[in-house]
């Protein structure tokens, strides 16, 4: 085969590329008629073509692209000089399919073969990555996609395509790969880290509960005021304390899928009225109120939804330092019901206002003016609420306070209160 005739190949494969890469299914054939019809002038234009496209060899050579052509059954193969180059081959080396399969690294010759024969068996296209040894004497990944064209018979003819250097893509993507890796495994450790510290912790938070208790109900008997005010602190913040491990205990169980779920049907309107109360009782910083309630029943966790309503209120009084109401409501539509809890602390920006929700987030700003937190509290509520089929959403704006609230499907009105009574 002249390298007038290879040139003309190319530039068949070249118009017909279009049709080859975006070729799809299977049984219809690809001509090649058009190189064909042309083979019966090829004396006249080899020395045309030799000249004509000798400034698209250049461009080729100059960009890296390799380009291939094969007669069928496989014998000599016709490639450009970056094809050799890419093997580590001379500008005149003559290449044959055996010397091809030779020059593969070992571990890709079978992978190589089979995809070359499941193309033209299916008319597919060719496309896969392997490596060779180039001319710099280095591994180097290469990646070839071609495809088989057939006679007017269907008879497999020639399989022509391209090849490019791909080893800088790889390293990278090597590179990346092995950070994910890093990442995860350093995330692992994390995990496991929070999860042993908040089980150490755990112990000894218990301990201390237990004998402030015991003092409690010593200083009681003994009508000494002072102590026990000095004991409700303490209690005050083992609570913030016991709040915070639970948290972190909460995250590593659903980090491992281990966070159990006690469903049953409840009444909504009943959890929200007992956290508000209860959580009334030690806040005498802010007023709670209740807008609405529903009087509906929802399936699912109860103790678990509490958890939410008091992070909710919780939230609205650590980012109120300047407003003193919290107002409480639940309302409903045909198939789902709100709760929500409107506060009229400090708002939130919009940038952070998705971001909230995201695991270990926390808006600079909130965190800087002293409120405590580990910005995971948001994270467990949401999952939770996602758990029950729900959703979470925030409307804020800054400086004038937040409306946080969770969405929940309905199953059925609660027997014996009509919904929208009056509240309590
Ligand atoms: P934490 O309060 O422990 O930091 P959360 O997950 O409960 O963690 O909240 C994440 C972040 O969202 C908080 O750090 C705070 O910046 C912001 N945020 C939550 N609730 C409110 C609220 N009611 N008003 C203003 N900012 C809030």
């Amino acid at each position: 085969m002249s390298d007038a005739m290879a040139q003309r190949h190319l530039v068949s494969l070249q118009m017909d590329s279009e049709q080859a890469f975006s070729f799809q299914g299977h049984g219809s054939s690809n001509h090649y008629s058009s190189s064909r019809s042309h083979d019966t002038t090829e004396q006249k234009e080899e020395g045309a073509l030799h000249t004509d496209h000798q400034p698209l060899d250049r461009l080729l050579e100059s960009i890296g692209l390799g380009v291939w052509y094969c007669g069928l059954p496989f014998g000599k193969l016709t490639w450009n000089n970056t094809c050799k180059k890419h093997f580590g081959l001379s500008p005149d080396a003559e290449v044959t399919i055996d010397l091809f399969y030779e020059l593969l690294h070992p571990d890709d010759r079978a992978a190589t073969r089979q995809a070359m024969e499941r193309s033209i068996a299916e008319n597919s296209i060719y496309d896969i990555d392997y490596r060779t040894i180039g001319i710099d004497s280095q591994v180097h990944w290469i990646r070839a996609i071609g495809r088989c064209f057939y006679d007017d018979h269907n008879r497999p003819e020639h399989f022509d395509g391209i090849m490019v250097d791909v080893t800088e893509h790889k390293r990278v993507e090597q590179m990346l790969r092995e950070q994910v890796e890093r990442l995860e495994e350093f995330e692992m450790r994390k995990d496991e880290f929070i999860t042993m510290a908040s089980h150490e912790l755990k112990t000894p938070i218990t301990s201390i509960k237990g004998y402030t208790q015991m003092l409690q109900n010593r200083f009681k008997k003994a009508g000494d005021g002072q102590a026990l005010y000095f004991l409700s602190i303490i209690n005050g913040q083992l609570n913030k304390l016991a709040n915070l491990v639970n948290d972190m205990l909460d995250i590593s169980r659903m980090q491992a899928g281990k966070l159990h779920f006690r469903d049953a049907l409840f009444d909504l309107d009943a959890v929200v009225l007992e956290t508000v109360e209860h959580l009334q009782a030690t806040t005498q910083t802010h007023e709670f109120s209740i807008g609405s309630l529903a009087n509906v029943q929802v399936f699912g966790d109860k103790e678990r939804i509490g958890q939410v309503i008091v992070n909710l209120l919780t939230n609205a009084v650590k980012y109120s330092p300047h407003a003193n109401r919290v107002i409480v409501r639940i309302s409903t539509d045909q198939e789902h019901v709100t709760v929500s809890v409107q506060d009229f602390g400090i708002g939130i920006d919009e940038e952070h206002r998705q971001k909230v929700f995201e695991r270990f987030y926390q808006v600079r700003d909130s965190t800087d003016k002293g409120a405590p937190g580990l910005g995971i509290g948001l994270y467990i509520s949401n999952q939770i609420i996602e758990r029950h089929n729900g959703w979470m959403q925030v409307e804020s704006k800054r400086g004038e306070g937040s409306t946080f609230s969770f969405t929940l499907p309905l199953i059925r009105e609660a027997p014996g209160r009509p919904q929208g009574s009056p509240l309590p």
